[in-house]
């Protein structure tokens, strides 16, 4: 969806709601989707209504160059804007456990031992900085403009659009990504989730 334009339609799921379990419940799937996915999708259109000019610009766009936006509706098409783009990274990131590589190959996993050494210090290393996310934001691995890994957390709906940084892998760890099931036990659902990440050559988005 991140190259169309107004109006923005809730991208459906590219697998059933229960595909992910157990390690994502069904519940989660739907809130997740149905409900915090589809309101950023709302509040971005009706952000945008008013603004013609602005409804013919992709989401990429529209987030690349924030200075662009009018004053008066800036902050709700950035937050809602970055909300939409997040979760659809964040949705089409994701696969089921069985129809999938869960484990990097080819190039991905040339550059995760280049740059992390080993694809366990990796995980390690990004499951100790999303579970230091205080408050509600994202971890990312991204790669920069000189092809270097690293791991990024960001708060809220922000994004990397801005930063010069290619997303690869995206772990949403705002708490209703995971308290239906897993409470207040962040670990658990962040060692759960490597499960069902697409970690495949082509999971760079
Ligand atoms: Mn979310």
């Amino acid at each position: 969806m991140t190259e169309l334009t107004y109006p923005y339609a809730l991208p459906p799921l590219p697998y059933a709601y229960d595909a992910l379990e157990p390690y994502i419940d069904a519940e989660t799937m739907h809130y997740h989707h149905d409900k915090h996915f589809q309101t950023y999708v709302n509040n971005l259109n009706a952000a945008l209504k008013p603004y013609p000019y602005l409804q013919t610009k992709t989401l990429a766009q529209l987030l690349r160059s924030p200075q662009a936006l009018p004053r008066a509706a800036a902050t709700a098409i950035l937050h809602n804007g970055g909300g939409a783009y997040n979760h659809n990274l964040f949705f089409n990131g994701l696969a089921p456990a069985s129809a999938e590589k869960h484990a990097p190959a080819g190039r991905l996993e040339q550059q995760i031992n280049r740059d992390f050494k080993s694809f366990d210090n990796f995980k390690t290393a990004f499951n100790a900085q999303a579970g230091a996310v205080f408050g509600s934001g994202w971890t990312a691995l991204a790669q920069n403009l000189r092809g270097t890994l690293q791991i990024v957390s960001f708060p809220n709906q922000d994004t990397l659009i801005t930063k010069g940084l290619r997303v690869l892998l995206l772990v949403d760890v705002w708490e209703h990504a995971y308290y239906l099931k897993y409470k207040n036990a962040r670990a658990d659902y962040l060692t759960a989730i490597w499960n069902v990440l697409k970690l495949s050559e082509d999971c760079a988005h």
